[in-house]
């Protein structure tokens, strides 16, 4: 009996998140994201769950019954995109002390204004790493549940800090006794911490290493979490199933994170040979979110960010994508992370021109954004590639990504899970 009703409770779940009925997408092109090759005139299938059953010609192809398949003749298909490092919840107009109006319930309905933004640009999936509230959970319930539209979400909640760090909120005064949620100082606070978060919903954990930019009163180079810190939450969360993404822009907090065994990353800025080392030594990943910069030099004081904030990037900044450039060519593992939020979503393609830019070829910038970046997830054998057995996450451009990186900024075609999100090429 008790089967019986878990099965009902599945059936029920999964109806509601995928479409019911099978289909087909007939692509000009193909990019196979794992071996990099294009391949022409390609048929992609799925079933009733929106799970992939087959790939190949287009010739050969063995249609649903009684359906036709979407033509994309004349364009390129690729697996959804995956941005490793969001915030859908905030937007670049609530920067610095204009921040603290906002509540949470007004957080909430800024991310489900996000979360369609970004689906529509061509992210299937996100990782959202650091939201107040857990308004994240919210978010990705609500999509999982077809209720409003959005990327497939791993949420982390709020990010762990120290008391006064770049996690935390120093822009009050000391009567105000305001702290942030995540805050938690000392390895056994940072273990309570880590269950508390993941016992309101979070797929991951976020914390901060070191100082950032956008916060009051630190630097992105000085350490804020120990290594022994670092290391009980890597093992609490790790026990509990959870993988942990670590802001770091500063030397000894990257390789002190990698050291405890976090699992990516974040921000990378300042990483030395040493650090560089570690990372291919422990398979960690990192992420440059190389894009970004650019906005907050430009529209950063307008966007109300802090003085200090500006200063501290335009010192940061160069060093970062100078060193993304390095630490590929020493061939360390690489998400693609745009710190989105920190500039308007939607926008998230941009970074891949960034990337080609600062040395990567546009397949590499491509695999970072799929096969690796959901690797990093934890969902390897569900999204990041067009193959049997994965999601129907689908996009489809214009061009010749191969060669110009930038048709990813305006994606034609959106399917999530066999569900059409988009269609510009369909014929008016
Ligand atoms: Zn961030």
């Amino acid at each position: 009996m008790r089967h019986f009703f878990a099965v009902l409770v599945c059936v029920f779940l999964f109806s509601r998140v995928t479409p019911a009925a099978p289909g087909a997408v007939r692509c000009g092109k193909l990019l196979d994201a794992r071996s990099g090759q294009m391949l022409n005139d390609q048929t992609v299938v799925f079933d009733a769950t929106g799970t992939i059953t087959s790939v190949g010609p287009s010739a050969s192809a063995k249609l649903p019954s009684g359906t036709t398949a979407t033509d994309l003749s004349n364009a390129t298909c690729l697996p959804g995109l995956i941005d490793v490092h969001t915030h859908l919840t905030g937007d670049p107009t609530a920067n610095g002390y204009a921040s603290l109006g906002i509540s949470i319930p007004r957080e909430a309905i800024t991310g489900a204004k996000n979360a369609r933004l970004t689906v529509r640009a061509g992210f299937t999936t996100v990782r959202n790493v650091g939201a107040t509230g857990y308004t994240d959970v919210a978010l990705r319930d609500g999509i999982d549940a077809g209720e409003i539209e959005g990327p497939r979400m791993r949420v982390s909640g709020p990010p762990l800090g120290i008391t006064g760090g770049h996690c935390d909120n120093n822009l009050l005064p000391s009567e105000f006794h305001y702290k942030e949620e995540g805050v938690a100082d000392g390895p056994w606070a940072a273990r309570a911490k880590v269950r508390e978060t993941v016992k309101y919903g979070a797929d991951l954990i976020k914390i901060c290493a070191s100082g950032g930019v956008l916060s009051k009163g630190d630097l992105p180079g000085t350490p804020q979490y120990t290594l022994e810190e670092m290391q009980a939450i890597a093992e609490e969360a790790h026990k509990l199933g959870r993988k942990v993404a670590a802001h770091a822009h500063g030397t000894q907090s990257i390789k002190d994170a990698i050291r405890a065994g976090i699992d990516s990353i974040e921000h990378s800025s300042l990483i030395d040979d040493e650090g560089i080392a570690l990372a291919k030594q422990h398979g960690t990943y990192l992420v440059f979110d190389i894009y970004n910069d650019d906005f907050i030099l430009q529209e950063g004081a307008k966007a109300g960010m802090l003085p200090e904030s500006i200063e501290k990037e335009n010192k940061i900044g160069r060093q970062q994508r100078e060193n993304f450039r390095h630490a590929f060519q020493s061939g360390t593992k690489m998400a693609f992370g745009t710190d989105a939020g920190v500039y308007p979503h939607g926008d998230n393609a941009k970074q891949f021109a960034k990337m080609v830019e600062w040395g990567m070829k546009p397949l590499d910038a491509i695999q970072a954004a799929t096969i690796n970046a959901a690797d990093l997830i934890g969902w390897p054998d569900k999204i990041g590639a067009l193959e049997f057995g994965h999601y129907a996450d689908l996009i489809a451009v214009s061009g010749d990504p191969l060669s110009d990186v930038r048709v990813l900024e305006s994606v034609k075609f959106v399917m999530k899970g066999g569900a059409v999100v988009r269609n510009d090429l369909a014929a008016k």
